[in-house]
């Protein structure tokens, strides 16, 4: 078996490569622990089924409070060269210009990014390349046996496989589904380039709780403008389908307040369509094994919380309890409970959770509560809205009056 940069790392002949911690996935959880663990000097195996992360959607886009967790590990200076900063966000509500933040946001392709973390491994922090056929885990040791007959002996094993299944179900831990189909994410690229889009970026929120759409988010990745459509539908809705068949004239007729700005929603190239499901993780306490990011519990994409929960998981697995779990002989479950019950990781998740529930409820619940919600909020909104008016005027008329 080679690794991505060519050394062989563990080899049937070679006997077992005996290593602090294992991690299996090199997605965002899997590569960043891995990254920070090397750095701080730990013998880490970090193991993937493909050398180049794939082309998909998922997250194309953090806000400065990601950024300072990726600060905080030191991986900053690597992200930053994979992403497009933006700080002008022109954001519509109820049709019309409700607010323009000045605040930092960063794009990016998703698979770029991982691919750009994982060139930016350790030297002595090898991806190895190969497919866990395998599991065994204990109070002690941790053994992956890969399909070639690679052995990987380990203290710890991290599990980062995302929504991948067969990791979790070779080692007896379930996937509970809190919420089937929860959310519809949709991604495309619009024909316009960024110079020919008035806007640095937009978001505008959905107006009606029958269209179930939270938000449409049109910003720039490099030259292109990307668009990112959160909506609460499913794939065998004949809506969906029609957005399929004929999304310009959808987006022109949703959001005709921003159609113009966007090149008439024209599209280049695929609608990347994505389903979520919330899920959480059952049997995941046991001995010699932690999961994190995706693996542990999905939320959903509409609140934009999924990496920041992913780095608080790396950040307090990296700073805090492996090193102490490290420290002393074993590796059971009273250890690796610790986490599981880290206050910061539990007040993440939770949060995550509730954002995700909530955000649902108030874009399409319809009854009684959640229409005084609604409306509470929407006129409050438009006050804000004419109250920016009135001031508009006030400063165009200034000078004439003067
Ligand atoms: C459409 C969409 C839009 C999103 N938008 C946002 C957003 O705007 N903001 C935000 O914060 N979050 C967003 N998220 C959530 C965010 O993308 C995820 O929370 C995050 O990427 C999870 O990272 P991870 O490392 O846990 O999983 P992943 O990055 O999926 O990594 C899993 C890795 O495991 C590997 N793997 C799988 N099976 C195996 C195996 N058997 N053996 C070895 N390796 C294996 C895979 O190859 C992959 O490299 C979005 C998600 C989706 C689906």
């Amino acid at each position: 078996m080679t690794s991505r940069k060519g050394k062989d790392m563990t080899t049937a002949a070679a006997g077992p490569a005996e290593v602090d911690v294992a991690i299996i996935g090199a997605g965002m959880a899997g590569t960043t622990l891995a990254m920070v663990l090397g750095n701080a000097g730990r013998k880490v195996a970090l193991i993937d089924p493909h050398r180049i992360h794939h082309e998909e959607f998922r997250a194309e886009k953090i806000g400065m409070s990601q950024m300072r967790q990726f600060e905080k590990l030191g991986l900053d200076k690597t992200i930053m060269p994979l992403v497009t900063p933006m700080n002008d966000i022109h954001v519509f509500r109820l049709g019309q210009l409700f607010a323009r933040e000045h605040k930092w946001e960063y794009a990016f392709s998703y698979g770029a990014l991982i691919n750009g973390l994982r060139d930016a491994l350790p030297p002595q922090v090898p991806l190895t390349v190969g497919k866990v056929a395998e599991v065994t885990t204990g109070p002690d040791r941790q053994r992956l046996v890969l399909v070639d007959g690679a052995v990987i002996d380990a203290r710890l094993l991290v599990v980062a496989t995302g929504y991948s299944e067969a990791i979790r179900r070779a080692i007896g831990v379930e996937r509970i589904e809190l919420s089937k189909a929860h959310s519809m994410a949709m991604g495309f690229d619009l024909a316009i380039s960024r110079e020919e889009c008035p806007y640095q970026a937009v978001t505008s929120y959905g107006k009606r709780a029958a269209d179930r759409i939270a938000y449409i988010s049109v910003f720039p990745i490099g030259n292109k403008m990307r668009a990112n459509v959160f909506l609460y539908r499913n794939l065998a809705e004949s809506w969906t389908k029609a957005f399929r068949e004929a999304p310009q004239k959808m987006l022109c007729e949703l959001m005709p307040e921003i159609a113009a700005q966007c090149g008439n929603f024209e599209i280049s190239g695929p609608v990347d369509v994505r389903q979520v499901s919330l899920a959480k993780t059952q049997g995941h306490r046991r001995d010699g094994v932690v999961f994190v990011g995706d693996a542990f519990w999905t939320t959903c994409p509409t609140p934009g919380i999924g990496i920041g929960r992913v780095m608080t998981d790396i950040d307090q697995l990296s700073t805090v309890h492996i090193p102490q779990w490290l420290e002393t002989p074993g590796m059971a479950a009273d250890k690796i409970n610790a986490f599981y019950d880290d206050p910061i990781k539990v007040a993440s998740d939770e949060e995550g959770m509730r954002v995700s529930i909530y955000a649902k409820q108030i874009t399409t619940e319809t009854g009684l509560e959640w229409r005084v919600r609604r409306l509470r909020n929407n006129t409050a909104r438009q006050l804000m809205i004419i109250g920016r008016k009135v001031r508009h005027l006030g400063l165009r008329r200034e000078p004439g009056m003067a």
